[in-house]
């Protein structure tokens, strides 16, 4: 049956009741996989995207440009091929201080031991001269730490404590010991750090990212406002239009969380070194404060790290895993992510399908009661005050889906943070943004193929429901859309009901 001869005709009732239900608990969490050994394959990419990956995120603190450069041309190849929106996420190292040398191989240390660290730019300098049993990738790491302070290896596994200056290198002493290898992070709690936030390599990295049009780049380690605002400008300036996400992770953006939150176009809870670099316990409770201050200011958020961490090894998560996905939604996030478990797991595919099951089983809880997702947010502007109406309207009548047209993406992420029961499919003519927007809560973008105006729009709207499967007749749809189709200039909610 073609588009047109839909137009006035029902669509016949396959599916039924079932059809409708199925519709309905589409998944709205979104789901970001970091890709990796275990998953850079074109076969092991379409199988996470058919899993449910909305969002996948490079890292630039592991391979070389041509290893991102190939991740990034299967994904656009997949996601094509697919026809579903995904976006890419380059995630830029920032100033993460790694070892980069350990004197022997199996090198492991004791508690109580003293050893002696050094780093590249020394041994450059100095080179044979240093007798060393570490050294770090960080050249400034002599002048920033000093007696007592207390450094972490191996995501905190290891913990020494700071003793004396010798020269060329410092002495620690080993508080909590472990095996240590190229490559393993160090942190540096409560030491500031005179490195700039945004590194050398993380400028020509970001290079790369413009070259290969990415949707969104993350900054790691973000301490100040201006970090934030620095990678914009560039971004702008190369006439991009990635999105630049803020990964909380340092005491100094949290002091500066309100400027940052602002500036940035969403946030990440960077819970890994978060946790390092503050205190384990405050986690939980800047990550819900985090996620309540993106909501309100309708940016995406996105609660990352160890979500499913077991599933690296084994085939089902702990029960603390499972709680932790749903507490996060509960909490909501926009989109929860994968790391190890995607990127170098042994069940990568199995891990988004567990995200999947239980954002799905969590949602039609949080379904039970909507206004309880509602935030209040005090209309001030034209789009605001459409969406308010929408949203009231849609949960007043029982709306079977809301459909809007957005440009840059902006009103779908203003219903996005009030958590709809019902789907909200944002139609788009722009590519960026309908690969943008498969990072918001409950978005479903769909691509046009040109700009549509409102009456054009609801003239087509009874093709499309039956194209798309977004409804029966006598279901309510709620439009909210520019009646001149340019961006923002969202004036108008209209009721339709589907013939
Ligand atoms: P970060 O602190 O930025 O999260 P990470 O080292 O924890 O850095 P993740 O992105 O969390 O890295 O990925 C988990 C693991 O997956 C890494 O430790 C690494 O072993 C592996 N990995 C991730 N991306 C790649 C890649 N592109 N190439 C090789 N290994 C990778
Ligand atoms: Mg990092
Ligand atoms: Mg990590």
């Amino acid at each position: 049956m073609t588009a047109a001869t839909t137009d006035v005709e029902p669509q016949p009732t396959t599916g039924g009741l079932s059809e409708a239900v199925s519709n309905i608990d589409r998944r709205k969490t979104k789901i970001v996989c970091t890709v990796g050994p275990a998953c850079s394959t074109p076969e092991q990419i379409r199988a996470l995207i058919e899993a449910g990956a909305n969002v996948f995120r490079l890292n630039f603190s592991h391979a070389d440009h041509p290893w991102h450069t190939a991740a990034i041309t299967t994904i656009r190849a997949a996601a094509d091929k697919l026809q579903v929106p995904v976006a890419v996420m380059q995630d830029l190292c920032g100033p993460k201080i790694r070892l980069s040398r350990v004197v022997e191989e199996n090198y492991t240390v004791t508690a109580g031991d003293l050893i002696r660290v050094t780093t590249e730019r020394h041994l450059a300098a100095d080179g044979p001269a240093i007798s060393f049993d570490i050294a770090s990738t960080y050249a400034a790491l002599l002048d920033d730490v000093g007696p007592g302070d207390v450094m972490l290896f191996d995501d905190g596994r290891l913990e020494v404590c700071v003793e004396e200056h010798q020269g060329n290198v410092i002495v620690v002493r080993v508080v909590r010991g472990g095996p240590l290898s190229v490559g393993k992070g160090i942190n540096l709690p409560g030491v500031s750090l005179s490195t700039d936030s945004v590194t050398q390599k993380d400028w020509q990295d970001l290079e790369w990212g413009i070259e290969h049009d990415v949707d969104y780049v993350a900054l790691s380690f973000v301490r100040h406002p201006d970090d934030v605002a620095a990678v914009q400008s560039r971004l702008a300036e190369a006439g991009s239009r990635a999105q630049v996400i803020a990964k909380i992770e340092r005491p100094e953006a949290i002091e500066h969380i309100d400027a940052i939150a602002r500036l940035a176009d969403g946030l990440m809870v960077a819970r890994g070194d978060l946790g390092l670099e503050t205190d384990l316990a405050r986690v939980p409770v800047l990550q819900k404060h985090l996620i309540e201050r993106c909501r309100r200011l309708c940016k995406p958020v996105i609660t990352a790290t160890q979500m499913l961490e077991s599933m690296v090894h084994n085939a089902v998560p702990t029960r603390a895993e499972v709680s932790d996905v749903a507490n996060a939604i509960y909490d909501g996030s926009d989109a929860i992510m994968l790391s190890g478990e995607t990127a170098a797991g042994k069940h990568p595919v199995r891990a988004v399908e567990m995200l999947d099951h239980v954002a799905r089983v969590t949602e039609a809880d949080l379904r039970q009661n909507p206004e309880a997702q509602r935030r209040q947010i005090r209309p001030t502007s034209t789009v605001a005050a459409v969406v308010e109406g929408a949203i009231t309207t849609a949960i007043g009548v029982g709306a079977r889906r809301v459909v809007i047209y957005s440009q840059s993406g902006s009103t779908a992420r203003a219903l996005a943070c009030h958590r709809l029961p019902m789907p909200v499919v944002a139609l788009t003519h722009d590519a960026a943004t309908y690969r943008q927007l498969s990072l918001s809560f409950g978005i479903e973008p769909l691509l046009l193929p040109s700009r549509i105006k409102l009456p054009k729009l609801l003239d087509d709207l009874d093709i499309l429901v039956a194209r798309h499967r977004w409804g029966s007749p006598g279901d309510l749809i709620i439009v909210v859309s520019a009646l001149d189709g340019e961006d923002g200039n969202t004036d108008t909610m209209h009721i339709h009901t589907v013939r």
